[in-house]
């Protein structure tokens, strides 16, 4: 008898903290995760694990390590039928986005989850974290074919996501799409809602533009700031967070700034600093003067998915701009609404 397969990638983060005999906190090692979770020897599904080389707070993530994580993923994608990335809460929803845009047609659950709580304590969140994240991975219930993150009681979708909690259990929200799931005594998917399946070998992008910048606006921010962070050297690409639905000052010097820098060949994107809604340009008069110099709207993506997806795209498309335009407009993998 065949019977499904999960694979654990564990690359750090609060989640993997156990208590020593002292009681301070270490890493602990994934072969003894049954010590830790020893609930998981009642599933009825195998379980294997990878740690990367070096196990991190998740603040020291790097573009060279979402590619480390996809090419395990990669590598071991016809071995297993789901994937649990255990990683640090802190930079997971731009893990879990950086992820989906590598990603193309992805037909199997990638789900990434940690915990507020290290798992080697009393009252650790991780524990229920991890099992619910390995039964959905493991698709005995449902296939989610996309890169998800699941805390407390909600499946997300990963480039949708948000921290929005430095303290609570319930620690991301997706505020301009639905959870995925809802888990309480039965797993209840809201199948309508995830990204449909296809039949084509799954494809790895691992090409990530670096030089890119985030330009969050307040009011007094002035010429100092906006010229130096527009003239970075070799600066390719700037997620500007805009007030409301896209608007910005209009006042003539950093109108100007913004147009020489896309004139010489950077693409600037807004995204609203509002946690829900979207950047609509045009709206407002204090929008106009961004759409008609070349800002890109951004739509309702996150100010992680727009960061990542910038990444990717300037990565993969360097020297099209049309084509940059193009996709950063358009939803690749369920990142944005249409329109
Ligand atoms: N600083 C930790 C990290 O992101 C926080 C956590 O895991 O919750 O790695």
């Amino acid at each position: 008898m065949t019977h499904n397969k999960v694979l654990i990638v564990y690359t750090g983060g609060t989640i993997g903290m156990v208590q020593d005999e002292n009681g301070s906190l270490h890493p602990f090692a994934l072969d003894r995760i049954y010590d830790a979770v020893p609930q998981l020897r009642a599933c009825d599904y195998g379980i294997d694990s990878v740690t990367l080389d070096n196990i991190i707070d998740s603040s020291n993530m790097t573009p060279s390590l979402w590619v480390d994580i996809a090419s395990i993923i990669e590598r071991e994608y016809d071995h297993y039928d789901g994937f649990v990335v255990l990683h640090g809460t802190d930079t997971m929803a731009y893990t879990a986005s950086a992820l989906s845009f590598m990603f193309a047609h992805l037909n199997k659950p990638v789900v990434l989850t940690g915990s507020q709580l290290p798992l080697g304590m009393l009252r650790s969140d991780g524990r229920e974290n991890i099992i619910c994240a390995l039964e959905i991975a493991s698709t005995r219930l449902a296939l989610v074919p996309e890169v998800c993150i699941f805390f407390m009681s909600h499946l997300y979708r990963g480039n949708r996501s948000t921290k929005i909690s430095a303290e609570n259990f319930d620690a991301f929200q997706t505020f301009n799409y639905p959870s995925l799931a809802r888990v309480g005594i039965e797993f209840s998917f809201k199948e309508h809602l995830f990204l449909p399946t296809d039949r084509q070998p799954l494809q790895v992008n691992k090409q990530f533009e670096r030089r890119v910048a985030v330009l969050k606006l307040f009011p007094g921010i002035g010429p100092e700031v906006v010229n130096a962070l527009l003239e970075t050297p070799g600066l390719q690409g700037v997620v500007m967070e805009t007030y409301g639905s896209g608007n910005a000052p209009t006042d003539a010097w950093f109108i100007e700034a913004l147009e020489h820098a896309i004139e010489r060949g950077v693409t600037v994107m807004s995204v609203t600093q509002c946690k829900a809604g979207a950047v609509k340009m045009r709206q407002y008069a204090a929008s106009c003067d961004l759409d008609r110099i070349g800002v890109v709207g951004g739509g309702d993506m996150t100010i992680e998915a727009a960061v990542t997806k910038m990444m990717y795209v300037l990565g993969t498309h360097h020297g099209e701009p049309e084509v940059v335009r193009h996709l950063l407009e358009t939803p690749l993998r369920g990142e944005m609404s249409m329109g």
